[in-house]
């Protein structure tokens, strides 16, 4: 059997890597691409911080023994996923380590500390224009040059995905995705990471009075990279000046943390930061010999750090479907679904709580009363850690000793007005 992979992305390569057990496979990306850790234009988002979950470095180890130490050797910086300081609506986080592994560095490096590991060809400079659809399956995909021929064809190319569009252009619809959108924008830049800067700094933003908020996160060279974040449409800006406002209005110190820190970047700005999701398993007529996965079917909103992790999830699933009729293909989509159902609740469950007077319903008002937890207490602390993690699911923060233990902590609903951060956990 012969795979075609579009999209040449952290979720292309993890089906790449997957799918090379079983059969030949083709990866096709549209930009060039360079041996070195380099932006490029087809994954915008690699300017910005990405973190990776504690439950994406294990699935990624998995895949490729002895990654980890490659990436560190590479500049990585590896911490501990309890050791990081993040100041919620209520205070500074329960600092507490966890045993759990966690691996500080820029997307272009782990894009290509992957990539090298991949043993499928990787074509690059090919734009994907179509899908070759014959007999209700799909048989190969149009490119701008022409076409290639395949027995299965996986969409993996990101949040810029045509999938729907190509459908449509074969006779099948696909209904509209279904959209949350927090309205955040991003802004990053890159300093000389001072000396004794924390791993992970961050302020989250907390609907509804505190839209603004940063990550920080010490990545390969001794750098720092910094990305203000904005909800609710209170972006930050891309000039430099307007960009220290910002970060001046923020209840943590980075300013005064950030003095000696020289930055060695230009601010850059990502805002289509929307969580969608596509329900292709439900698509009547969805043809044989063609899948979907990664931000192509669900992207989430970047602040939760969830798309890599999700990613590798799905691309797991290779190993356990064989058949890609159309039958097959419906459920592997089902499967792929599933994947993201946990990641999906949670984040947008918080994210509705920008737009909805219901606040993100039951579970963004249960999301909020662990904000008081969090802070005051590390066992929950641990637990909430290991779910952000996606090491643990979703349901361990709801047993009766969990609700028990919640309960001594209580908190107004909602933080009145703009608290003092406090000294700095350390
Ligand atoms: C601002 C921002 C910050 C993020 N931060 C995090 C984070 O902290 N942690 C995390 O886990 N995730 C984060 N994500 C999400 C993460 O980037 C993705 O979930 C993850 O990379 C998987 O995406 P993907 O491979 O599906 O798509 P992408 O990484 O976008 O890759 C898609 C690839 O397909 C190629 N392509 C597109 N169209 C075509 C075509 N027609 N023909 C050929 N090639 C094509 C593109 O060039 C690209 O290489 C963030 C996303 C954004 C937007």
């Amino acid at each position: 059997m012969k795979a075609v992979v579009i999209g040449g992305g952290i979720a292309g390569l993890l089906a790449a890597r997957v799918l090379g057990e079983s059969c030949e496979v083709v990866v096709l990306e549209r930009d060039e691409l360079s041996e070195r850790p380099e932006h490029r234009a087809g994954v915008p988002q690699g300017r910005h911080t990405h973190g990776l979950l504690v439950r994406g470095g294990e699935l990624l180890e998995e895949l490729f023994p002895g990654l980890r130490a490659e990436l560190v050797a590479a500049g990585a910086v590896l911490a501990d996923a309890g050791d990081v300081q993040i100041l919620n609506p209520l205070g500074w986080l329960a600092k507490t380590p966890l045993g759990l592994p966690l691996l500080s560095l820029s997307r272009p490096l782990l894009e290509t500390g992957i990539r090298r590991r991949v043993d499928a060809e990787v074509r690059h400079g090919v734009h994907v224009t179509g899908l070759s659809v014959r007999g209700g399956a799909v048989d190969g995909v149009l490119t701008r040059d022409g076409r290639v021929d395949a027995d299965l064809v996986v969409d993996a190319s990101g949040r810029s995905s045509k999938l729907s569009a190509w459908l449509a252009a074969a006779g099948v619809t696909v209904p509209e995705p279904e959209v949350v959108d927090s309205r955040t924008g991003y802004a990053t830049r890159i300093y000389t990471a001072p000396e004794h800067f924390p791993v992970v700094y961050a302020e989250s933003p907390s609907a509804p009075d505190l839209p603004r908020g940063v990550a920080a996160m010490r990545v390969e060279g001794d750098r720092l990279m910094v990305t203000a974040q904005g909800a609710a449409g209170d972006h930050p800006p891309r000039d430099p000046g307007g960009y220290q406002e910002f970060l001046d209005s923020l209840r943590v110190p980075i300013s005064e943390m950030l003095a000696d820190a020289e930055p060695l970047t230009p601010v850059y700005l990502f805002a289509r930061t929307a969580s969608r999701r596509n329900a292709f398993e439900d698509v009547p007529g969805w043809p044989g010999g063609l899948v979907a996965i990664g931000d192509a079917v669900c992207a989430f909103n970047p602040v939760y750090g969830q798309g890599i992790t999700v990613a590798a999830m799905q691309a797991l699933l290779f190993r356990r479907h064989r058949d890609f009729g159309a039958r097959g293909c419906r459920a592997f989509q089902r499967e792929v679904a599933k994947v993201s159902r946990g990641a999906w609740a949670m984040s947008s469950a918080s994210d509705r709580s920008w737009s909805e007077a219901r606040r993100g319903g039951l579970l963004g008002w249960y999301l909020r009363k662990w904000q008081a937890g969090i802070v005051r207490d590390p066992d929950l602390f641990r637990r909430f850690v290991r779910v952000v993690h996606m090491v643990d699911s979703p349901a361990t923060l709801f047993s009766p000793a969990v609700f028990r233990r919640l309960a001594r902590y209580s908190r107004p609903d909602r933080p009145r007005g703009r608290r003092p951060a406090g000294p700095n956990p350390r």
